[in-house]
């Protein structure tokens, strides 16, 4: 096992945040992540763990020992003509497992290609894209307990998916290393179509027109023409959650302000934009300290060079209290914050 003592961070999260950790170990077998935990609770140091950080806040320095999940492996556990079950090892890269079910005639996951990101990560958020969720295609998570190293495995039920939320947030939170997850997907395509902005692209189009194929290449391009790559100008993507409100609530909230897009929920209550809450705020494109909102993405923060975890933080409360004075209501950050402001 091989420890790198105060390891920068700054290229291990989307947002280039300048960070340290007090250790850092490249996990790329269960044995070697065996071993980290041990050597953490030897030493009691507490473990922080990293997959590709692109839903990270380093707010200062991490006084933990950084495990970053790169293991790999994908293969089939079985396949019986109408569905495949997969193990995926929490190393690999979500977007190329998309693009790999796809070559090999298995569906489901088109809608959520190009989301940045390990395999590991994405219950944790429950991640989520053009009107599909992870959840539904999630059989099983494995993970080792991180106080003492033993296997648990959980399904797809007591993950406990919500939007962006999972129990992984919760009551486990901290708790678990994900080491694989099983994926059960169909081998035969159904498409989901009805996000507004995938729905545009491929009106011209019939249904019967339509493969899994175009779905994926379609997301990517909207994807790539619509969000800032953080390799070009680092971010995080969404950085608030879209709120979900009372029904009652949202129709006071659309009788003061009639442009305010309300998306119905299965629940019964409302989603609502949270990108048209800061844009209607004035804060799209605002600049200060090196950090600022994207001026075509009113969602997006970005680090323009400023590097400070602490600085995007304050702007990102500055939002929220001007968000919360106009609408009433409390925007939830959606990327997870470590670290010490002050280091
Ligand atoms: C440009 C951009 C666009 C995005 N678009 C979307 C989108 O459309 N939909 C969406 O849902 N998300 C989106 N995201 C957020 C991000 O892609 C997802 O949350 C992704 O799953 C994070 O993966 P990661 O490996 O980078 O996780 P990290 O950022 O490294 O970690 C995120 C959290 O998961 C925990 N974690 C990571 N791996 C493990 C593991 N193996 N075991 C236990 N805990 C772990 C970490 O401790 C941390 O708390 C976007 C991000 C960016 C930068």
């Amino acid at each position: 096992m091989q420890i790198t003592s105060d390891a920068s961070l700054q290229t291990r999260n989307t947002l280039a945040l300048c960070a340290h950790s007090r250790a850092l170990v490249s996990i790329e077998s269960e044995n070697a992540l065996r071993e980290a935990l041990a050597w953490a609770r030897a030493n009691s140091t507490a473990v922080t763990v990293l997959g590709h950080g692109s839903n990270v806040v380093f707010a200062g320095d991490l006084s933990s020992m950084v495990l970053v999940q790169a293991t790999r492996g994908r293969h089939c556990l079985d396949d019986d003509g109408s569905h495949v079950r997969l193990r995926v090892a929490a190393g690999e890269n979500w977007h190329h497992l998309v693009e790999w079910t796809l070559s090999e005639g298995y569906f489901g996951l088109e809608n959520l290609a190009l989301i940045p990101g390990t395999v590991g990560a994405a219950p944790i958020q429950n991640i989520g894209a053009y009107g599909v969720e992870l959840g539904p295609f999630m059989e099983a998570v494995h993970a080792l307990r991180i106080d003492s190293g033993e296997a648990v495995t959980l399904s797809s039920e007591q993950c406990e998916f919500g939007y962006r939320d999972s129990v992984f947030k919760h009551r486990l939170r901290d708790q678990l290393v994900i080491t694989a997850v099983d994926l059960r997907l169909p081998r035969v395509a159904r498409l989901q179509l009805g996000y507004p902005a995938l729905a545009s692209a491929l009106a011209l189009r019939s249904e019967q027109e339509i493969s899994a194929r175009d779905v994926f290449e379609t997301v990517v391009s909207i994807r790539r023409s619509k969000l800032p790559d953080p390799a070009a100008i680092p971010n995080a993507g969404s950085f608030f959650k879209n709120p979900v409100l009372q029904k009652q609530q949202a129709a006071r909230l659309k009788a003061q302000f009639p442009d305010l897009p309300v998306y119905p929920q299965a629940d019964g209550r409302d989603k609502i934009p949270a990108a048209w809450l800061i844009e209607y705020c004035g804060w799209k494109g605002h600049r200060e300290n090196g950090v600022g909102v994207h001026p075509d993405h009113a969602l997006v923060l970005v680090n323009y060079g400023g590097d400070s975890g602490a600085c995007l933080l304050q702007l990102a409360d500055r939002i929220a209290v001007t968000v919360r004075d106009t609408f009433g209501i409390t925007l939830e950050i959606e990327p997870r914050v470590y670290g010490q402001c002050n280091g």
